[in-house]
Order: C-alpha cells, then sequence, then structure tokens
C-alpha cells in the first residue's frame, strides 16, 4: 500500500491589491494547523502516514506547491485547515491548483464551511469538512486510503460532545524560526455561553463550554518546552469560563512549565481578581479582552450584555498588580456610532491606557446572526468574500461612507499610539509595540494581519484561471448561513454553566 501523504494548509487570503498575504515574520503559528497534525495516527492499519504542515502567511516562496503536484509514489490528501470566510477564496483556490495537478483528494475545512452554506460549490471534486476535526477526520483518512472522498462530511453534526486529549506536537526547529518569537497555539477549551450578535466563535465551537482532559494540556506544554517553544497562546475565546482553569494554572505553577503565554478573558474576569493573580503567577504576559465598545446601549443591541464598562478600568488595574499586559480590543462602526462616539470612545481608551489596543471594523461574519439580520435588510453591499476580514466596511453604515470607516480605523491606531509613545511608554517591548501599530496603520496596513515585513510573492491572478476551471466561478457566491442540527442544538442547551453568572448580566 502506498502511503498516505497530508498536506495541511492554513490558506492565507488575498489583499486589496489582489497579492497574496505573506510575512517575513509571523505572529504565531496557526493553532488549528498543529492541533490537526497531531490528531493524526501514525499509519492506519499497515498504511503509513506522513503529515506535512504548511502556514501559507509564512511562506516566502512557493516551494510547497509541488506538495500539490500528483505524486505517484503516494496518495496524496490536501486539506486547507481553519478557513475563515475571508480565506475561502485562497483555500479554494489552492485546492483547485491541487486538482488541477493530479491531486484526487482535496478537503476544505473550518470556519467558512462549518457554518456557510457551500452547495453551490459541492460535487466538483473538492470536498468540504462541515464539523469540528475530532468528528469526521479519521473517516476523511480512510476514505482517501480507499480512493473516493465523499462531497461533505459532518452535514449531521457540527460539533463533539467530548473532546479527545491531544498532546500537540509543536512545529520543528524550521517552521518555529518562521516567527517572530518560537510559538505555540493551544485549545485547552472550546465554546462560550454569551451570545454576542456579531459573533462567529459560537457558530463555530457552540455554547457549551467543552475541554479536553487537563493532563493533555499539560502534557502538550511540556513537549512545548522540550523541542523549544519559547511561548504560548491558549487560543480558547474566553480562558475564565474554563471550570478547570485555576486547577491547570496551578498544575502550570508547580510543575515549573516556564512557558509565559498570552490568553483571552471576557470582560467579567473584572469580578475575579484570584484569577487574575493566578494566570500572573503561572507565566500569563498578555490579556486578550473584547471590550468592544464603550457604549451600554450599544453593547446590548450586540447581545454583549454581559460587558460593563464601569468594570473596565477594573480589569487595567488587576493586570497591573498581576504584571500583565492588558491588550483590549475594540470594533468601530457599530450602527449606533458616528463621528463624535468614535472619538469619545478613544478619549475613553486613553484614559484606562491599556498597554495595547486593537481596532477591527464591525464586520457581519458569514455565519452569524448579525450577517443573517444585516442580509435580510439588504445592507451587505461587499460581494467579495476576501473583505470580510474586519478592516474595511462589508455594509451600508448608517452614518460612515466606506472610505470614512476605513480612515477611522487606521486614526484610531495612530492616534492611540502616538499618545501612548508620548505620554505612557512601558517597557521596551510595549513601544516597540507601539511603534509598530503606529507605523503598520500609517501604512494603512492593519497591525494585527498575522506578521511583520510583508513579502509580495503571488497573486489572485495566477490562480484565477484555476478557480473558473474548478467552480466555474469569480467569486464565491455570498453565501446563506447553515442552520445548527438538532444534536447541535441540544449541545448548545446544555450552555448551563456560569447560567447563575449570565442572568445577573441580564438583570443588571
Ligand atoms: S463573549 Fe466573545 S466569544 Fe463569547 S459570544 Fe461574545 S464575542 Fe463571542
Amino acid at each position: 500500500m502506498k502511503p498516505l501523504r497530508i498536506v495541511l494548509i492554513k490558506p492565507s487570503k488575498y489583499g486589496v491589491d489582489g497579492s497574496v498575504e505573506r510575512f517575513k515574520k509571523g505572529f504565531m503559528p496557526n493553532a488549528t494547523l498543529y492541533h490537526i497534525a497531531s490528531l493524526t495516527p501514525a499509519s492506519i492499519g499497515d498504511t503509513p502516514i506522513q503529515v506535512r504542515t504548511v502556514d501559507e502567511y509564512v511562506w516566502q516562496d512557493l516551494g510547497y506547491l509541488q506538495l500539490l503536484h500528483h505524486d505517484p509514489e503516494v496518495v496524496t490528501l490536501v486539506a486547507l485547515v481553519g478557513v475563515q470566510s475571508h480565506q475561502f477564496h485562497r483555500a479554494l483556490d489552492l485546492a483547485a491548483y491541487a486538482r488541477h495537478h493530479g491531486v484526487r483528494h482535496c478537503v476544505i475545512g473550518g470556519p467558512h464551511a462549518m457554518t456557510c452554506d457551500t452547495a453551490s460549490l459541492q460535487g466538483r471534486g473538492v470536498s468540504f469538512a462541515l464539523a469540528e476535526a475530532e468528528l469526521i477526520w479519521r473517516q476523511i483518512l480512510e476514505d482517501a486510503l480507499s480512493g473516493e472522498l465523499q462531497p461533505v462530511y459532518g452535514a449531521h453534526q457540527r460539533w463533539a460532545q467530548d473532546l479527545p486529549g491531544v498532546v500537540v506536537t509543536p512545529p520543528g526547529p524550521a517552521d518555529l524560526a518562521r516567527y517572530r518569537v518560537p510559538m505555540l497555539g493551544l485549545y485547552p477549551v472550546r465554546g462560550c455561553p454569551y451570545r454576542c450578535n456579531f459573533c462567529s466563535v459560537i457558530k463555530i465551537s457552540g455554547r457549551q463550554v467543552r475541554s479536553p482532559a487537563l493532563e493533555s494540556t499539560l502534557a502538550s506544554l511540556r513537549l512545548a518546552k522540550a523541542k523549544g517553544v519559547e511561548q504560548i497562546m491558549f487560543v480558547s475565546d474566553n480562558f475564565n469560563k474554563f471550570p478547570q482553569v485555576r486547577e491547570l494554572l496551578q498544575a502550570m505553577i508547580e510543575a515549573r512549565v516556564g512557558l509565559p503565554f498570552l490568553c483571552q478573558c471576557d470582560t467579567q474576569i473584572a469580578r475575579e481578581p484570584d484569577l487574575v493573580d493566578l494566570l500572573g503567577r503561572a507565566g500569563c504576559f498578555e490579556m486578550f479582552v473584547g471590550v468592544e465598545s464603550f457604549n451600554t446601549k450599544t453593547l446590548k443591541s450586540a447581545g454583549k450584555n454581559h460587558n460593563d464598562p464601569r468594570r473596565y478600568a477594573d480589569i487595567i488595574r488587576l493586570c497591573g498588580d498581576a504584571g500583565i499586559r492588558p491588550h483590549f480590543s475594540n470594533i468601530i462602526g457599530f450602527p449606533g456610532d458616528d463621528e463624535a462616539e468614535v472619538q469619545n470612545h478613544l478619549e475613553v481608551l486613553k484614559t484606562l491606557r491599556p498597554k495595547v489596543a486593537s481596532f477591527y471594523v464591525l464586520t457581519p461574519i458569514p455565519g452569524t446572526e448579525q450577517y443573517d439580520s444585516f442580509s435580510k435588510a439588504g445592507l451587505i453591499t461587499e460581494p467579495n468574500l476576501d473583505r470580510f476580514d474586519a478592516t474595511c466596511a462589508t455594509w451600508t453604515h448608517p452614518v460612515f461612507s466606506k472610505q470614512r470607516l476605513t480612515d477611522l480605523l487606521y486614526q484610531c491606531y495612530t492616534r492611540y499610539y502616538a499618545f501612548l509613545l508620548r505620554y505612557a511608554r512601558g517597557s521596551e517591548e510595549e513601544q516597540r509595540v507601539a511603534i509598530f501599530c503606529r507605523y503598520m496603520a500609517l501604512q494603512k496596513m492593519h497591525p494585527m494581519a498575522g506578521g511583520i515585513d510583508p513579502v509580495p510573492v503571488d497573486s489572485r491572478a495566477d490562480y484565477s484561471h484555476l478557480r473558473r476551471e474548478c467552480y466555474g466561478i469569480g467569486l464565491a457566491p455570498l453565501p446563506r448561513s447553515l442552520r445548527l442540527s438538532s444534536s447541535d442544538e441540544a449541545l448548545n442547551r446544555r450552555a448551563r454553566w456560569h447560567i447563575k453568572e449570565l442572568k445577573e448580566d441580564a438583570a443588571t
């Protein structure tokens, strides 16, 4: 039996000028890539399995495209993983490229395929994965070995009820060197009990908080340390909603893991000073918090009732006490925003002075509740999925023109970081971050795009004939959101964790 060669690719995206976004150094390796690689068995029966991983954002040459050519010595499976809507065209094009070069087995998975209707693109030789890898990956591998992939996997169940423990093998030294700091992303927990209407996380991972056994996360951390990883990103949204978070952090302290880490918490962390303290002692150096807005009415209309702007200052204080850099994430262009509102937001932010602030344009991400309601109201004007990356306007805002929103986005960056550099310079690293964010924004490039020093190599034009040949389209149609199956609805109904807290939030 020929070996099975799996080429796992995290596709990049096409920038406004059509070039594939690539960087000389990335910020962090894609977590899904290494999670799925580690989920893959070494063999099935007597057939050995080889896995190659490619994070396109940090590949500066096209050598990996050779892996997408038919090789008579192996059975090749090309899997485009973690594909978000703004990366969907790129994923389609890479799959079309592989098909064109004789690869028979290609599959596209991740947020877009899981939450959006891809029916018009199915049955053309590229398969779509509509569920978490834990539910379908083994079947995909077996089908590739037996000669034929199914057009669709996981249509009846999006989420695994239980998550198996996976010990993640980090990228090898050559791949780690592609990033500014050797880093690994881990998912100790998935799901979020809240219901923000713009959020894709609850559509991708559900509202029930699920986690594998703690030991697998600890084993991943130990392995990462042994393999030269220097920092960890806990990619899970709302780390503080992980029921075993304290146990994990305590175990990390006791085991002297010694790996500094970043994590994401919701704003309820303001009520958990002991947890912030524990995070700091376990090595957390940056906490990403989705504050989004300082306007309570705006937050309520976005379904983010649990954000209380009066408590944002507590987060800054608690993080400061624990030696953690607070990173506030902000959204501009909510339906109720106008010029005065955005200027006021910036002024309030300056009084709080989080060490890091990121800004995004409100984007109705396909698959979300907001996308559905904006679509129904005929508000979505952008036909190209590449642009649904939270850096530009995609819908008709009642006040702002498309250009004005883009200008405001970059102005928020330049003005906030100019302020920090002038009045709150911070550590050398914080100054570097501030200078970088300001510089990127002045160039009209989003500082959080994924890396430093963009490298133009190839562009959409190099692949557009393949997209036409394989799928008969120029642009993929804006999709309809997929409905949840009854089993996924049932899992969402089990989202009882912190239900008391959720009720309290609604009441206040
Ligand atoms: S709190 Fe964050 S992850 Fe949870 S639903 Fe809201 S935006 Fe999504």
